[in-house]
């Protein structure tokens, strides 16, 4: 039986990352998703001879935001490399990159493990474009080359070998997701290969401090799939080593039919790409008020709005933490705090029966802003017990949502106000007393627990309109006799 408790497994993550420019690294053909193939490519993307590519100046600020975001330092002295190799689906010859010199050193990325937060180390975010794409599956004998791809500016982040566990990678991506979709600088689609990732793993006995040999699992296109690599590869490695095998360092693909990985080369340690900088880019300077201005322009990140939403609203950290899962729920939640003091109803109200409709309706956030008045007064209505939630939620709310009319009319014509008239209410009372004379006599032997039952029945038949503390005074008085 193998011991693998001895092990300590490491792991460096590198993600690509497709930033949301709406044209290419050097030039101004389309970054779009989808086209006909071979479509965005003009003779710059193909790397016709005198032709001269120029740098997207949003790419770059999309790449210092992302810095900036991770308290990377920003390099503001910056050069675009040629890294030479032959690729079919790499018409140049070349890719254009900053492999040796990143515009943002360092940095980090905070996660929530199961075990408390923990920080991951970043080495470097660099730019560099993407290469075009090998289609191997549309006919038997051959391979085709679609070139849209090519020359999309692209951020590598490189952590540094930090990680030990696939379920700590699988939150680190995660998190990453999220906040370039957060920053708006990527899509965060990996099924579309917006976000795609490098794993790198070795094993080494608990104690060692020199890294093992590792293996590169390479473009992996979706959170399960990287785990699901990871834990595959940490078992192989170390039954590779319980059963004296030898480990050589290899580039791997994930085969998503059977959770395996199998090898695609053994990797020869000294590539040579003969780096050297691109003699038609011009070296670019960033001043410090150009960087500062794209910090202030960087939304307030989860981390800030935390404490306080924690400090000010007094909200629950698993509350939180679900308002800030998608940047358009926290400023919708941010947009009703302007009009509410009642926080944590604005909370139940997004995490409850918003979502719901906005997800049976295929609608987003955005549609829903000019319904932020409508929401804030129904809100309120519950709030001021005029109305029940349950009432207002299931039958009110779509219903003003779709005919974008006023809660309080709507709830009026309709005879759904709560009431917390004595009369009507224990009209009610005696209806449910009588109807369950055995709940009634416990009652009066001492369960008094059974309160709870009978508001919950007055408030069934007075379908959601008896007011439960009025009730409940009531029903207490009643019960007396
Ligand atoms: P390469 O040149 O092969 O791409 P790098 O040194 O650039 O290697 O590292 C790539 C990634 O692999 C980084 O995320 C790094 O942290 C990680 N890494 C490097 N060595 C190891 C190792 N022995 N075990 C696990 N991860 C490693
Ligand atoms: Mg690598």
């Amino acid at each position: 039986m193998v011991n693998r408790d001895k092990y300590e497994a490491v792991i460096g993550l590198e993600i690509h990352a497709q930033l949301a420019t709406n044209s290419k690294l050097f030039c101004g053909d389309a970054t779009s998703f989808g086209a006909a193939p071979n479509t965005h490519v003009s003779p710059i993307t193909l790397g016709h001879p005198g032709t001269l590519p120029k740098t997207n100046k949003i790419a770059v600020e999309y790449a210092i935001k992302m810095g900036l975001a991770c308290n990377s330092k920003i390099a503001t002295d910056n050069y675009f490399a040629r890294k030479n190799y032959f690729y079919p689906d790499l018409p140049k010859g070349y890719q254009i990159s900053q492999h040796t010199t990143p515009i943002c050193i360092g940095g980090e990325v905070k996660i929530k493990s199961s075990t408390g937060e923990k920080t991951i180390q970043l080495n470097r975010i660099h730019l560099e474009e993407d290469a075009g794409k090998s289609i191997h599956d549309i006919t038997p004998t051959d391979t085709l080359i679609d070139l849209n791809r090519a020359g999309t500016p692209l951020i590598e982040m490189v952590t540094e070998p930090c990680l030990h566990s696939a379920e700590d990678a699988f939150l680190y991506v995660s998190e990453v997701r999220k906040l370039v979709r957060w920053l708006g600088v990527c899509d965060g689609n990996m099924e579309e290969g917006s976000l795609r990732c490098d794993a790198n793993i070795s094993v080494r006995l608990k104690g060692e401090t020199t890294l093992g040999t590792k293996v590169e699992v390479k473009n992996l296109n979706s959170i399960r799939n990287i785990k699901k690599a990871i834990e595959f590869e940490i078992d192989r490695l170390i039954e590779l080593k319980e059963t004296g095998g030898n480990i050589i360092q290899q580039t791997r693909s994930f085969d998503a039919n059977n959770d395996t990985t199998f090898s695609i080369r053994d990797k020869e340690d000294a590539n040579d790409y003969r780096y050297f900088p691109d003699p038609d880019l011009a070296p670019f300077h960033l001043t410090e008020s150009y960087i500062a201005e794209i910090k202030s322009s960087i939304p307030a990140l989860p981390a800030v709005l935390k404490n306080t939403w924690k400090s000010q609203f007094g909200l629950s950290e698993y509350d939180i933490d679900q308002l800030c899962e998608q940047k358009e729920e926290a400023d919708f939640f941010m947009a009703l705090t302007t009009q509410t003091k009642h926080y944590k109803a604005a909370a139940n109200w997004i995490l409850g029966p918003i979502r719901e409709y906005l997800n049976e309706q295929q609608i987003s956030y955005l549609d829903l802003q000019k319904s932020i008045p409508q929401l804030v007064e129904l809100l309120e209505l519950v709030a001021s017990n005029q109305l029940n939630f349950s009432v207002a939620s299931g039958k009110i709310f779509k219903a003003i949502m779709d005919s974008g009319g006023s809660p309080i009319s709507y709830a009026q014509e309709n005879n759904l106000l709560q009431t917390n008239s004595s009369d009507e209410i224990n009209n009610w009372i005696t209806q449910v007393l009588s109807s369950n004379p055995e709940k009634v006599a416990a009652y009066k032997k001492g369960k008094k627990g059974l309160i709870g039952l009978f508001v919950g029945e007055v408030k069934k038949l007075s379908k959601g309109k008896a007011d439960p503390k009025v009730t409940t005074e009531l029903l207490e008085a009643a019960l007396l006799k």
